[in-house]
């Protein structure tokens, strides 16, 4: 065997320096076992398939799931996650579930088809409701399906100035019940769920000295985007330093670490099959207004309608949050992903997930726009080959 890695495509996975900003990470020591190659992933713009691009319904006060009585129906919201719809949906649907279910009626309506829509309908339908989903797109069209796939419960979640005082205990609430019941999804045929290996790359060495870092000021406008992961530090195993023999690529900091995936296209297939598999029913049509509501025989109804929110309950304090995503071939010999300069790549078994980010979570606010940047692709794909052109093989 050849144990040469700093010559290779390879890098030492797991092998126990834990992430330490104060002193250098031990070398891992060699061991007889095989190591891991990491395919280099291909940024070829000839690869790119298709741009698509959704809007992440954020509201500064976070998800809204209160209740309130509208054209004779109980209605329960379930709508404003952010950029979390896919890592709160468990949680959220858990807490609207039983304020649906309070009022003793077991014939409930769920407005929406996305992320948030189908995990309350079947926490529903498993508590012994009878449902129906009434939306206007289901998959593969809803804005769900546009989602780049990453477990990233506190994304574009809230304003830390905008919510109450119960929202970060009620935020980790529904992180560790979506967490949870996620991990039932794992081994499963078309791993809806799976863990996957990221590699966060920098220009700049490591700070081997802890120096406290003041908080930098915010621009006039600029959203306070709250930060909760400190609270659920437990979940996911902890990113770590890599020695520059432990991966191939040519920047002078990486940090790896195992983060929790979802396969979208499978994963909202599945979430629909197992509702109509279970007895549900889903009927396609559109909502103008709330009073439209007055024509379904549900007396409870749960509102999902993500983004659309903001026109059909006039919600304006619903913010859009653009995010483009170019999709290039798959590869799966290739299943990790990659972080650089605000662009996340990740290799998921529909494709290469290419997402520009920003260098801040400001990035897209305001922007309403679903076109298609087709520039904005090519940069990013542009900056990535770059980094895979220059790593060593
Ligand atoms: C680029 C991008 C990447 C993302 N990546 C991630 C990620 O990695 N991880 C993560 O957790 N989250 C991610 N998100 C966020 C996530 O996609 C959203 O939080 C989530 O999709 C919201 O789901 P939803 O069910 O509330 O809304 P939607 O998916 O928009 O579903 C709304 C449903 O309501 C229906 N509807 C709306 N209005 C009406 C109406 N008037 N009448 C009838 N039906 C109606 C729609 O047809 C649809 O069925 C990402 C978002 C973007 C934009």
């Amino acid at each position: 065997m050849n144990l040469r890695p700093d010559r290779r495509l390879v890098l030492l996975a797991g092998l126990g320096a834990s992430a330490c900003a104060t002193a250098p990470a031990a070398t891992p020591a060699l061991s007889g076992f095989a190591r891991p190659r990491l395919a280099p992933i291909r940024m070829e713009m000839q690869r790119i398939t298709r741009i698509t691009v959704c809007t992440r319904p954020f509201r500064p006060a976070g998800p809204r799931l209160d209740v309130e009585n509208v054209a004779g129906k109980r209605v329960v919201h379930n709508y404003g996650h952010g950029g979390s719809g896919w890592s709160l949906a468990w949680g959220s649907a858990e807490i609207v579930a039983q304020k649906a279910l309070d009022g003793g009626a077991k014939d409930i309506a769920v407005i929406g088809c996305g992320a948030l829509g189908l995990t309350a309908a079947l926490t529903l339908q498993r508590a012994g409701a009878k449902v129906t989903i009434y939306a206007k797109e289901r998959t593969p069209d809803t804005r769900s399906a546009r989602a780049s796939g990453t477990w990233s419960p506190d994304s574009r979640i809230a304003d830390a100035d905008k919510v109450d005082a119960q929202f970060p205990a009620l935020w980790e609430r529904m992180t560790r019940k979506t967490y949870g019941e996620w991990q039932h999804y794992l081994g499963m045929p078309g791993e809806p769920v799976a863990w996957t290996d990221r590699y966060n790359l920098y220009d700049t060495p490591r700070i081997v000295a802890a120096i406290p870092r003041p908080e930098r000021a915010r621009d006039p406008g600029e959203i306070h985007f709250a930060e909760y992961s400190a609270r659920v530090r437990d979940l996911s195993p902890p990113f770590r330093e890599l020695e520059a023999h432990e991966h191939p690529f040519p920047v002078p900091r990486v940090r790896q670490g195992t983060v929790m995936m979802f396969n979208v296209a499978e994963l909202a297939h599945m979430l629909t099959r197992d509702f109509l598999t279970e007895g549900g029913r889903i009927v396609q049509t559109e909502f103008h207004t709330p009073a439209d509501l007055a024509r379904l025989s549900e007396p409870v109804v749960v509102n999902c309608t993500g983004y659309g929110a903001r026109a059909l309950w006039k919600d304006e304090t619903l913010t859009p949050v653009r995010g483009q995503i170019a999709w290039l071939a798959p590869q799966p010999e290739a299943r990790y992903g990659v972080r650089y300069r605000g662009i996340s790549v990740i290799s998921r078994p529909d494709g290469i997930v290419v997402q520009q980010t920003g260098t801040s979570d400001m990035w897209g606010v305001g922007v309403a726009d679903e076109t298609p940047d087709r520039a904005e692709t090519e940069d990013a794909v542009r900056t990535m080959a770059t980094v895979f052109a220059r790593a060593r093989t």
